[in-house]
């Protein structure tokens, strides 16, 4: 192993610090605002973020909600989906999108990846639908908007739903559309280290049903659609005036992150040049934000550890697929080859819009010296 520049700092995966640092004067002023007006919940900052966020999307409603899997679960919740119905979900992803068809006592039906997009497989949905199936549940993994005209037929041919999950994929695009609008209702995340990050947890829904909005806003604030007056057994999910503010506030600079990761992604496409490492592919610039760049190689453990000697972080998303972890033992035995073959080759390269330029170079120097 080769020590290639020991003097240069840690190369963070992700500086939240100094993400979060770009912003801080303006932050404090609207949490200045907020602690002087005292209102904390469902106030001023809630609405003005949720309109902005709605707009970004293009889609008629936005409701803010405590975190991606709640958003999630409130989508399905109130379809009214249950035991009994079956949802198909990619077999890798993380496991909060499978968790949230459970925890409405559906089954997550898995179905495999592709091994170039490592979005779900559209060629592979058709032949697990039943009459059970309720829901179509797309993950824009890795950043990367999944490509939707397949499964938008498939959706209209047997009358499914399709919600996405989009915790990855805040701003991608596919045919001109964001992530958020490509079907009929998604779940983001807004957890400090995603492209749009709060300080704590946050989430929304985005959406353009009416109704289901609508429904969506009551079951998350404990089924109410009045001050004490509850139609639904709800829960208690909602986003925090300060995390909104925080949200409104990056929200702004959205794009302008997402085009330097592009920048930092396309530099590293274009000049890590090794034979052991598969790189990601795009199937248009625009419809990847990068919120993580995954290489793949045999010997990815090796590579980590000689990039970590190197003070440089990197990260693994995910180690193990969720049909082989404790929560679904009742799984351990199926097989899904091509998302098990991704998660035993994954390794997450530093990527994040404050990353300097010789940051990035100095990545894929040490990865081109990579020898094993
Ligand atoms: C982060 C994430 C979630 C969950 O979001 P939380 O806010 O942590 O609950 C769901 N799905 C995917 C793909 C994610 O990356």
């Amino acid at each position: 192993m080769s020590i290639i520049v020991s003097e240069r700092k840690m190369i963070k995966f992700l500086d939240l610090e100094k993400v979060n640092n770009r912003y801080r004067a303006e932050i404090d002023e609207r949490i200045k605002k907020i602690l002087d007006k005292g209102w904390y919940l469902q106030g001023e900052e809630d609405k003005t973020f949720e309109e902005n966020f709605a707009d970004f999307c293009g889609v008629k409603h936005c409701i803010g909600c405590a975190n991606g899997l709640d958003a999630l679960n409130l989508i399905i919740r109130a379809y009214g989906f249950s035991r009994g119905d079956e949802i198909i979900v990619p077999a890798n992803t993380y496991i909060a999108s499978i968790l949230a068809i459970s925890e409405n006592g559906c089954t997550p039906v898995l179905v495999e990846p592709s091994i170039v997009t490592y979005n779900i497989n559209p060629d592979l949905i058709e032949e697990k639908i039943t009459p059970r199936t309720r829901a179509i549940m797309v993950v824009h993994l890795y950043g990367q908007a999944v490509q939707m005209n397949k499964i938008l037929e498939l959706a209209k041919k047997y009358d499914l739903k399709i919600i996405e999950d989009s915790a990855q994929a805040h701003g991608a695009y596919y045919n001109g559309k964001r992530t958020g609008n490509l079907g009929d209702a998604s779940g983001f995340s807004f957890y400090p280290g995603k492209n749009l990050g709060c300080m704590g947890d946050g989430g929304c829904v985005t959406t353009n049903d009416d109704e289901l909005a609508k429904k969506i806003r009551a079951i998350a604030n404990y089924g109410s659609d009045r001050k004490y007056h509850h139609i639904y057994k709800g829960i208690n999910s909602r986003l925090d005036e300060i995390q909104a503010a925080v949200l409104d506030v990056k929200l702004k600079h959205l794009d302008e992150d997402n085009s330097r990761r592009r920048e930092i992604a396309k530099y590293y496409r274009d000049n890590i040049k090794n034979k052991r490492i598969i790189l990601p592919e795009v199937y248009d610039e625009k419809a990847h934000v990068w919120h993580i760049f995954a290489i793949r190689t045999n010997n990815r453990d090796d590579l980590q550890k000689y990039l970590e000697t190197n003070n440089i972080q990197t990260n693994i998303h995910y180690p193990t697929p969720p049909h082989k972890q404790g929560a679904y033992k009742e799984w351990e035995n199926l097989s899904y080859p091509v998302s098990e073959e991704i998660h035993r080759t994954e390794l997450s390269l530093p990527i994040s819009p404050v990353m300097t330029d010789s940051e990035v170079e100095a990545v894929v120097e040490a990865t081109n010296k990579w020898n094993i």
